[in-house]
C-alpha cells in the first residue's frame, strides 16, 4: 500500500496543517517503508469538527443502514485480507501467517460481529413505567496502540459506527499504515464523509489534542497504564466518558490434577504469539511445587523451539525496554532457562524466546508487564498461594486455569480478579466482554458490552 501523506478527514485525504513527518520503519530489517505526516492540534480540530457536522445524520440513520454500511466495511476488508496482513507484516513485523490469521482475520470477525449487532440490537427497551432510548454518545476520539494495530481500531469503530456515533482515530505512530488502509476501506465501505475520521501523529501532539478536544464526548483509549492514567485524568477533568484498555500481567494457572503438557504448551504458545506483545498474554506460569521441575523443563523445550519465527518486536525503544527487563531478572535472582538479552540476530529487533524459573511474586518481572516473548515460571504451594500470586499485581486483564475437571478450574476462575479467564485452553470469542480489573481498565469492549460503551440512556416515562 502506497502512504497517503493527508489525513482522511470530512470523507477525503486533506492536506495537514503542519509539515513534519513520521517514518514508518519496518522491524525485521530497520528500513524505513513509508512516511505519514505528523498531525497536530490543527488537524485533530478539523477531524473534530468534521465529526460533530457528521454527527446528527449519521446518529439518524436507522440501525438498519448502518447495519448495512458495517456489512459493507466488513467486505472490503475481506477482500483486502492479503493487502492487510502484507501491511502489518512490514511495519509490526508479524510472521506473515499470523499477520493473516490473526491481524487481518479478527478485525473481520469484529467487524461482521457488529454488522450483524447493529442489526438485531434492540436500541429501545421497556422498563415498568418506563421507555429507555439507546442513544449515541456522540463524537468519539479513539487512540489506539501498535499491537494488533487494525483490530484496536475495529474494536472502537465498529461498534462507534453501529451505535451511531461519528469518530476521529489517532492509531499508534508505528504502525499508521494499516490505519490509512482502514480509512480507505471505509470510505470504499461508502460510510458518509465525516462519521470516520483519521488523523495520524505522535501521542502527546496529536493524541492528547483528541483526548483534551472539547467537541469530544468519549475518549476510547488503548494502550499504556500509565498514558491511560493522563488521559483518564483529563476526561475526569472535562466531566468526560472514557474507555480505558491498558496493560496486564496476567496469571497461567496450572492446578495439579491438569494436563501438565499441554497446558504448559498452550501457555508458552500464548505468551510467544505476536513476539510477547499482547495486553492479555499469561506472562506468568503458576505452577505446583511437586510439578515444578517438570514444568520448567517443558516451556524450555516448548520455547526454544520458536527461535527467531515469532518475528522482531515492533522497534528499537521496544527491545531495548524488554532486554532490560531480562536483565532485571536475573540481577533479581530469577533463573534464567533459555532465551536471554543478546540479540539473536544482527539486524532487526529480535528477541530470542526467553524463559525463567525461581521467579518470586515480588520481582520486577513478575509484577510489570514486559511487552515481548518472556515467560516467568513461579511456584506455588496451595490453591490459596495460587490465587494470592494470581491476584497480586495490579492488574487484572486475563488468565487461564487448567484443572482435570472443568468444575474445578471454574471455581478457581470465580475467584481471580481479572476480566476474563481461558477454561482449559477455551478459544477467543469476539462477541465476550475484553477489558480489565484495577488497573487494567475500565470499560469493556466488543459484543453488545462493547457496544453499550457507545451509547446514552434516555427513559421517558408515562
Ligand atoms: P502507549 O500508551 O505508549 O500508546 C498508545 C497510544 O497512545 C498511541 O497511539 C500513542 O501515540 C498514544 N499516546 C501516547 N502518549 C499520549 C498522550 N500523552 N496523550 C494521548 N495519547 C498518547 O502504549 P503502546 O506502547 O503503544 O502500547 C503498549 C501498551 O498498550 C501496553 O502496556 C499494553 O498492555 C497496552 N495494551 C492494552 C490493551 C488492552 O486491551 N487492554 C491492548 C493492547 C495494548
Amino acid at each position: 500500500m502506497k502512504p497517503h501523506d493527508g489525513m482522511y478527514i470530512d470523507g477525503a485525504w486533506r492536506t495537514p496543517a503542519g509539515r513534519d513527518t513520521i517514518d514508518v520503519v519496518n522491524p525485521a530489517d530497520e528500513q524505513v517503508i513509508g512516511r505519514v505526516p505528523a498531525g497536530t492540534a490543527a488537524d485533530v480540530d478539523a477531524a473534530v469538527r468534521a465529526a460533530r457536522a457528521a454527527l446528527p445524520a449519521w446518529a439518524a440513520t436507522a440501525p438498519a443502514e448502518r447495519a448495512a454500511r458495517l456489512a459493507a466495511l466488513r467486505d472490503v476488508l475481506a477482500a483486502r485480507k492479503d493487502e492487510i496482513a502484507e501491511t502489518v507484516t512490514a511495519e509490526l513485523g508479524a510472521p506473515p501467517q499470523f499477520s493473516q490469521n490473526v491481524h487481518a482475520g479478527v478485525p473481520l470477525a469484529v467487524a461482521g460481529s457488529y454488522a450483524e449487532l447493529a442489526a438485531t440490537y434492540s436500541f429501545e427497551e421497556k422498563v415498568g413505567n418506563s421507555v429507555v432510548h439507546l442513544e449515541p454518545v456522540g463524537v468519539v476520539g479513539a487512540i489506539t496502540p501498535w499491537n494488533y494495530p487494525l483490530h484496536q481500531i475495529v474494536a472502537k469503530a465498529a461498534p462507534a459506527l453501529a451505535a451511531g456515533c461519528t469518530i476521529v482515530v489517532k492509531p499508534a505512530e508505528d504502525t499508521p499504515l494499516v490505519a490509512q488502509l482502514f480509512a480507505e476501506a471505509v470510505h470504499q465501505a461508502g460510510l458518509p464523509a465525516g462519521v470516520f475520521n483519521l488523523v495520524t501523529g505522535l501521542g502527546p501532539v496529536a493524541g492528547q489534542a483528541l483526548a483534551e478536544h472539547p467537541g469530544v464526548d468519549l475518549v476510547s483509549f488503548t494502550g499504556s497504564t500509565a498514558v491511560g492514567r493522563l488521559i483518564g485524568a483529563t476526561a475526569g477533568a472535562a466531566i468526560k466518558k472514557v474507555a480505558l484498555e491498558l496493560g496486564g500481567k496476567s496469571a497461567n494457572v496450572i492446578l495439579p490434577s491438569a494436563d501438565l503438557a499441554r497446558a504448559v504448551n498452550v501457555g508458552v504458545a500464548n505468551v510467544m504469539s505476536n513476539s510477547g506483545q499482547t495486553c492479555s498474554a499469561w506472562t506468568r506460569m503458576l505452577v505446583h511445587a511437586a510439578r515444578y521441575d517438570e514444568a520448567v523443563e517443558l516451556a524450555a523445550a516448548a520455547a526454544a523451539k520458536y527461535g527467531d519465527r515469532i518475528g522482531p518486536v515492533v522497534s528499537a525503544r521496544q527491545r531495548a525496554r524488554v532486554r532490560g527487563y531480562i536483565e532485571k531478572g536475573v540481577a533479581e535472582g530469577a533463573r534464567l532457562i533459555t532465551g536471554g538479552p543478546e540479540a539473536p540476530r544482527e539486524q532487526g529487533h529480535f528477541v530470542a524466546p526467553t524463559v525463567f524459573a525461581d521467579v518470586t511474586p515480588e520481582m520486577t518481572i513478575a509484577q510489570e508487564e514486559i511487552f515481548g516473548p518472556v515467560l516467568s515460571v513461579l511456584r506455588y504451594t496451595d490453591e490459596e498461594d495460587a490465587l494470592r500470586i494470581a491476584n497480586g499485581t495490579v492488574y487484572g486483564l486475563a488468565g487461564a486455569v487448567w484443572a482435570g475437571d472443568e468444575a474445578e478450574a471454574v471455581a478457581f476462575a470465580r475467584r481471580m480478579e481479572t476480566g476474563q479467564v481461558d477454561i482449559n485452553g477455551g478459544r477467543f470469542n469476539p462477541l465476550a466482554p475484553f477489558g480489565g480489573y484495577k488497573q487494567s481498565g475500565v470499560g469493556r469492549e466488543l459484543g453488545t458490552h462493547g457496544l453499550s460503551e457507545y451509547l446514552h440512556t434516555k427513559s421517558l416515562q408515562f
